[in-house]
């Protein structure tokens, strides 16, 4: 389903004259980690595959693996992000093999319903077609466009769960390619524009914004949950691309002006479990916004996110989703394999 080059791994790490790896990979790709250890080791480089979970390049290993003695860390599945980095990282896109055409094709009557002038956006998985896919639409009479982005991501058009920077270009629609439902939904929460969530795997399309009505009613539950609580947890990650301790800090010190008690929680995985035993009646979650809005029916006491927050202490009324900007994007940052030194 994805491609991986060993062989470009393999000269990316001779080139940094690396001899002992960190290899660190999501759930999905398990077993590709496991052949290119054994690739590597045939090969001369001693590799250590990391067991922890990781859901994106906001997680790197790269403490793990100083403290592991390792010269470099292969960062698989995920796309740089600018981060300061404590080894040389190799980070390998996982690029899905699936055509994005045909679906396209097939949801054409769907795509045109959007205007003439459309946003064009993936993920990392079907980025290496967004050319092909704005060829075949121009093709078709529309005219596309798609963000550079920031400096979360690597490519132009390309989103994460916590960045939509993207996206955020004058359109009259946005067309997302890709599976699943939270990347899409941000899009469209973030842009408030008509988005189509084209899915080149079953090659169905579906239009979000009325999944985004349903997503914030049930958001609205949580914030009513939590509306008469006290005591609030405000938790702030230790994962580098999730660490906002600045906008923990202001979340606690927001909580206080407003009569309530706060405290705030480092963690590095964030999960309801590991905070039973504390005294709070509800938290806020500073760090991957899917913690909150794709975990929280695991969690026993109501988790908002800093915008759910300011919407409870009635300083905002219009729901937001939780972004993680990042900075201006450099011409020479880093896309594709790519190694940050
Ligand atoms: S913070 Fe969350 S949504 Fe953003 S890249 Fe990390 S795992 Fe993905």
């Amino acid at each position: 389903m994805h491609e991986i080059s060993n062989g470009e791994i393999l000269g990316a790490l001779r080139e940094l004259n690396a001899r002992r790896v960190l290899i660190q990979t999501p759930e999905g790709l398990k077993r590709e980690a496991q052949s290119l250890a054994d690739f590597l080791e045939e090969n001369g480089i001693e590799a250590i595959i990391s067991g922890d979970i990781n859901y994106g390049a906001c997680d790197p290993a790269d403490r793990e693996a100083r403290l592991l003695g390792c010269d470099a860390l292969i960062h698989l599945g995920h796309s740089y992000m600018r981060l300061n980095l404590e080894v040389p990282t190799i980070f390998v896109p996982a690029f899905a093999k699936v055509d994005v055409v045909p679906s396209l094709e097939k949801n054409l009557d769907e795509i045109k319903k959007l205007g003439e002038k459309i946003a064009l956006v993936t993920t990392a998985q079907h980025i290496h077609q967004l050319e092909r896919a704005r060829e075949f639409l121009e093709k078709e009479g529309f005219e596309v466009v798609f963000g550079r982005g920031d400096s979360r991501v690597s490519w132009p058009g390309q989103v994460l769960g916590c960045n939509f920077s993207a996206a955020k270009v004058e359109a009259e629609g946005v067309l997302f390619i890709g599976a699943g439902y939270f990347h899409p939904l941000g899009v469209a929460l973030a842009t408030k524009k008509p988005t189509l969530a084209v899915n080149p795997y079953s090659g169905d399309a579906i239009w979000m914004n009325k999944e985004v009505e349903h997503l914030v009613r049930k958001r609205w539950a949580q914030i009513a949950k939590a509306m008469d609580t006290k005591k609030f947890g405000v938790i702030t990650s230790t994962k580098k691309g999730q660490l906002r301790l600045a906008e923990a800090k202001r979340v606690v010190e927001l909580l206080r002006e407003h009569g309530k008690y706060a405290r705030l929680i480092a963690m590095n995985h964030i999960s309801y479990p590991a905070l039973e035993g504390f005294d709070f009646d509800a938290y806020v979650v500073v760090a991957c916004p899917r913690v909150p809005i794709d975990d929280y029916e695991n969690w026993r006491k109501p988790v908002l996110t800093p915008r759910e927050l300011e919407l409870l202490l009635g300083l905002t009324e219009e729901y937001e989703f939780d972004e993680i900007a990042g900075a201006e994007r450099k011409d020479d940052e880093p896309s594709g394999i790519s190694v940050k030194r």
